[in-house]
């Protein structure tokens, strides 16, 4: 289980998160929704250790991670897939799986993730030698996902994986996002799409203005008036 409690970060005069708390529990796939600006990406940034943070606790499986260099926290299974994907344009599929894998040493079985990834990409597996930066949106966003499985992550991360992409590719993410699941990886979602994020998610939490306003069931969030409203245009 990570649990975040209390977590604050700045960026100089703005108060970024106020002291947000949640839980995500091993073998959920968890979601943070809210609008532009409401802290999801401070939220999944601080987690990595990529954003300090001001006061809080990160706690995963009773060990604290606030303060730990985000190299350590990869090692201790928790990876981030960032907005924007951001792989390596100038390197090919392969090398970019292989940088997925830099804190591991067990050849044999990074080996065989890589195989892994290719079965669920066969995309990549067809484009291996390819430079990154000749592909699509969809399939940097695929590289991306198949670059942090590369390192056998307990945790994945991901922040907006849907965004800018079209709807066949939206699909497949999501998709992909089950089927990572029900192989046993526990999943943090962040997402402008509330509607595919809360229909794949266990546990849903709203965001606003660095602030937890509420949470539930990802089916109950669906259903509920405020969410409706808000974040999936209706009434
Ligand atoms: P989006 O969906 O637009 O990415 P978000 O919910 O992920 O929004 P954050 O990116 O976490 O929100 O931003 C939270 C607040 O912190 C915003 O007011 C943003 O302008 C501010 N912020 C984010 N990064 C920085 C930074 N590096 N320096 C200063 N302010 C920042």
């Amino acid at each position: 289980m990570l649990s975040i409690r209390n977590l604050s970060v700045h960026y100089g005069g703005i108060h970024a998160l106020r002291g947000i708390s949640l839980d995500v529990p091993a073998g959920k796939i968890v979601t943070l929704i809210g609008a532009n600006g409401a802290g999801k990406s401070t939220t999944l940034n601080s987690i990595m250790g990529l954003v300090k943070a001001g006061s809080g606790s990160v706690s995963w499986n009773g060990e604290e991670m606030l303060g730990r260099q985000t190299k350590r926290i990869v090692e201790s299974g928790i990876v981030l897939v960032p907005e924007g994907r951001r792989v390596f344009p100038n390197l090919t599929v392969d090398e970019n799986l292989t940088l997925g894998a830099f804190a591991r040493h067990d050849k044999a079985a990074i080996e065989a993730d890589r195989e892994h990834v290719f079965k669920l990409f066969p995309r990549l597996k067809e484009r291996h030698k390819q430079k990154a930066g000749t592909f699509s949106g969809g399939e940097q966003q695929m590289l991306a996902v198949g670059r942090a499985l590369m390192s056998r992550p307990t945790v994945l991360m991901m922040d907006e994986p849907s965004l800018g992409l079209a709807p066949l590719f939206v699909g497949m993410i999501f998709d992909i996002i089950r089927q990572i699941n029900a192989e046993g990886v526990t999943v943090l979602l962040v997402e402008q799409n509330a509607k595919a994020a809360l229909d794949v998610a266990d546990t849903g939490y709203v965001m606003e203005t660095g602030s937890i306003s509420f949470s539930g069931t990802g089916k109950d969030l669906l259903a509920d008036d405020r969410v409706r409203k808000a974040y999936l245009g209706e009434g």
